[in-house]
């Protein structure tokens, strides 16, 4: 019962005192309370020996920076578009209006840079692309009817399925067409359909999968011919088709993709899409569209509830204004990874296995992640070392997280900033030593 009687016995593993087991972890970083609740647990367990163990295990339950080596770049458990971002403790304008000295709108000065954008009237900012999506058909739909292709009701992420976002929002559901082939005179054939009330059409991409084969959906250029508004949830915030910050052609796995610029431009009521994914910013959701609806959106009770702090708001700016500016490959580490080419990964990749004096180069695809483009890769290079390595990796720090393939431990580099090569050194020669 006691936690001695677990423990060898003998007066070197009797246990200390909690407050003296504490202190002795003081060089853990972490605070005086957790190392008490640490030092207790041990003691209760009789694990007292293995306290330092604990208090380590614990810092590493906290939020940590690492180096994303798996290639995916936009990696979901890695909290997706990396950003930077820092600010000084100082007010600012979040709901304050600089011309008249009273209270302004959180919404209009990211809002009016995200509509310049996408080529919309007016534009408003919110938690994320779920909280887009449950806003805009709360607002507009609310105890009416949203039609939905079969072959776009889906579950994003784990979390997001259409089926119930809508119920969530006070609306029902129109499944319209079938799972391979949608075309617009079902959605028409749904709308005058005898005890319909549709208010809304909603188009979504399935962003994370892939139909091939018969299959036929109803771009939204059709469906801005219906009577009712068209929404595009086009999830991955790529915003503009062209890809205009970027040097050279649309890369092909963007083929697939859809844009804000060009879904509004065929007719799209209003898009929603995440700031996280392809726009490379921080979490965030974007409404943009025509001004009416966008003010029925902002003016809806939920929009109280899903709007975003200044420090999100203050990140997102520097993202619209580099969009803006054509700065995107060299302010934006999403875009930036995208726009390596291959020979410069090539060199990154022989420069690490030379100072880490273990390694061999492999060719490797990395992916956009995050959803965005499945089945999609860009072509990519790796340090690649014998075994399964993750785990002392992990145990790295900085933690790499890389992944295995053919009985080897793959780091690609297309995913690491170039700025932490040297984490990477370390971390394999330590795998060497
Ligand atoms: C990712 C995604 C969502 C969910 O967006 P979050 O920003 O993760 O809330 C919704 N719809 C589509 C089409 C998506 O791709």
């Amino acid at each position: 019962m006691s936690a001695t009687s677990e423990s060898p016995a003998g007066a070197a593993s009797r246990p200390p005192s909690v407050d003296t087991l504490a202190r002795s972890l003081a060089g853990s970083g972490l605070p005086h309370p957790i190392l008490v609740d640490i030092a207790r647990e041990a003691i209760a367990d009789g694990d007292h020996q293995r306290a330092a163990e604990r208090a380590e295990a614990f810092r590493r339950t906290l939020l940590t920076p690492v180096v994303n080596a798996t290639g995916v770049l936009l990696h979901t458990n890695l909290g997706r578009a990396p950003v930077a971002h820092s600010q000084p403790a100082r007010p600012q304008t979040v709901e304050f209006d600089l011309a008249t000295g009273e209270r302004g709108s959180r919404q209009r000065a990211v809002g009016q840079l995200f509509a310049r954008l996408c080529g919309a009237e007016a534009a408003i900012i919110v938690n994320n692309n779920a909280a887009a999506v449950l806003l805009v058909v709360a607002a507009l739909a609310e105890g009416r009817q949203v039609a939905v292709s079969r072959g776009e009701s889906v579950e994003i992420g784990g979390a997001f399925r259409v089926p119930e976002v809508m119920e969530q929002s006070g609306a029902r559901l129109v499944d319209v067409g079938t799972t391979n082939r949608t075309r617009l005179a079902d959605y028409e054939r749904a709308m005058v359909r005898p005890g319909n009330d549709v208010a809304l059409v909603m188009k979504i991409h399935p962003s994370n999968y892939r139909v091939a084969g018969f299959v036929e959906d109803t771009p939204v250029r059709e469906l801005a011919t219906l009577d009712v508004p068209v929404v595009a949830d086009i999830g991955s915030g790529l915003l503009d088709a062209t890809v205009p910050w970027l040097h050279g052609p649309p890369p092909a796995w963007l083929h697939d993709e859809p844009a804000a610029v060009q879904a509004i431009s065929d007719g799209a009521d209003l898009v929603t899409f995440s700031a996280d994914k392809l726009l490379g910013g921080p979490q965030a959701g974007v409404i943009a569209g025509r001004r009416d609806l966008v003010e029925r959106c902002a003016s809806h009770q939920l929009a109280r509830a899903l709007r975003c702090g200044g420090l999100t708001l203050a990140a997102l700016q520097q993202v619209a204004l580099s969009y803006l500016r054509r700065t995107v490959t060299d302010d934006i580490a999403f875009w930036r990874m995208v726009d390596q080419p291959l020979d410069a990964l090539r060199r990154r990749a022989e420069r690490i296995i030379g100072e880490a004096g273990v390694g061999a180069a492999v060719e490797t695809e990395a992916l956009p992640g995050a959803g965005s483009a499945p089945g999609i890769s860009m072509p990519s290079v790796g340090v690649a070392v014998a075994g399964d390595q993750l785990a002392r990796l992990r145990a790295h720090d900085p933690p790499v997280i890389g992944r295995t393939r053919d009985d080897m431990t793959v780091l690609d580099v297309r995913s690491v900033d170039p700025d932490d090569d040297h984490v990477l050194i370390a971390a394999l020669a330590a795998l060497a030593a």
